[in-house]
């Protein structure tokens, strides 16, 4: 029986400082009151004003002709790998891409893809890791027909891909006749830690997509972007998955809010997670990774506690912090301060030297 322990175990402590993960975010009041204030039409036939405003803006920011509205960030991928391939096709992607580890196999499932698992440092691979990849053209081989790339790597740290590296991929793949796409779930993480804008950072990508349910703070949503082409087809997709929804604007007034005002400040939370990876690296035997951006991982093992257990411990203090890859995870966000950060760092200190 799979283990599926999604409901908090019982009698565990309210989380006072939740590090676990940026999707945790609550909308704020004032973001409720966009939504509330919404015009409203139905998304699936075409008539939501506010759904349309939300592509429009999306489009121009991302630089492309038309955009998408969807319900999520995992149901953009299912959507760009089954516009891109076909079945039995292969998608090149890093070995710890999420379209590879946490979504349910669902590039085999329904697009009938395999994903070839590519090296590299921090969840990035540089050109030579590519080109050692592609296969001979030969009838035996799979067609390769996708390049994806994580901005910024999740598994990877939070790490923002280096311009010129994206720009020297998407040259490749555009020489082998492979489509590119982005999943941009943090994107905006990148362009802000990068002073980069959005469009260029994904001007080399056929199809890149923003998550609103991260560090933009919203309910729900993705816009996923792309060629008017891509787009039509992206639809029809979107319709047989189940993705088309009624009075959406209500969500899509939400992702124009975070879009106002909840890009810059992601600043805030790089610099909170430079000073809980600065304040973490000063605990003897600790070992952290310096982050580009949100996501903070760390490994206490050499400080005497196993990650699992050091998670526990700080549960019950009402801190979470999640575990990926072996090691732990402290994400900032929108509902974390530098105060909280200052206790937890305090907390963990205490935990570690008991
Ligand atoms: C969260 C995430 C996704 C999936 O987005 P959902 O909105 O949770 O479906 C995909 N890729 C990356 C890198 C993510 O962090």
């Amino acid at each position: 029986m799979v283990q599926i322990p999604e409901r908090p175990a019982p009698g565990a402590p309210p989380v006072r400082i939740n590090l676990y993960s940026d999707t945790q975010t609550r909308p704020s009041a004032a973001m409720k009151a966009a939504m509330m204030e919404a015009e409203l039409g139905d998304e699936q036939h075409g008539d939501d004003p506010t759904v349309h405003a939300l592509c429009d803006r999306m489009a121009a920011l991302l630089g492309k002709e038309a955009a998408v509205f969807l319900p999520s960030g995992t149901m953009a991928n299912v959507i760009a790998v089954n516009v891109h391939c076909r079945n039995g096709d292969e998608v090149l992607a890093h070995e710890t891409a999420h379209i590879l580890t946490s979504e349910a196999g669902t590039h085999a499932a329904i697009a009938g893809v395999q994903i070839h698992p590519l090296r590299g440092p921090r969840g990035m691979f540089d050109a030579d890791a590519l080109r050692a990849a592609i296969r001979p053209r030969s009838r035996h081989s799979p067609e390769q027909t996708l390049l994806e790339i994580e901005q910024t790597a999740n598994i990877g740290g939070g790490a923002v891909w280096p311009l010129a590296t994206l720009t020297e991929l998407t040259g490749i793949a555009r020489d082998h006749g492979w489509s590119t796409h982005m999943d941009g779930a943090r994107l905006m993480n990148a362009c802000v830690a990068a002073g980069i804008p959005a469009a260029e950072m994904c001007a080399g990508f056929d199809s890149v997509w923003l998550d609103f349910t991260k560090g933009l703070g919203a309910p729900l949503g993705a816009v996923l972007a792309g060629s008017q082409e891509f787009i039509d087809r992206a639809w029809r997709w979107k319709q047989r998955l189940g993705g088309s929804m009624r009075q959406a604007g209500i969500c899509a007034a939400a992702c124009l809010y975070a879009l106002d005002n909840n890009v810059d400040r992601l600043a805030e939370d790089h610099a909170n997670a430079k000073a809980l990876a600065a304040g973490l690296r000063q605990i003897e035997g600790v070992v952290v990774e310096e982050p580009d951006t949100n996501l903070v991982f760390f490994d206490p093992t050499g400080a005497g506690m196993a990650p699992a257990a050091l998670q526990a411990a700080l549960r019950g203090e009402g801190i979470a912090v999640s575990g990926l890859g072996g090691r732990l995870r402290a994400c900032t966000h929108l509902d974390v301060d530098a105060p909280m950060i200052e206790a937890a760092l305090g907390t963990i200190r205490r935990l570690l030297r008991g």
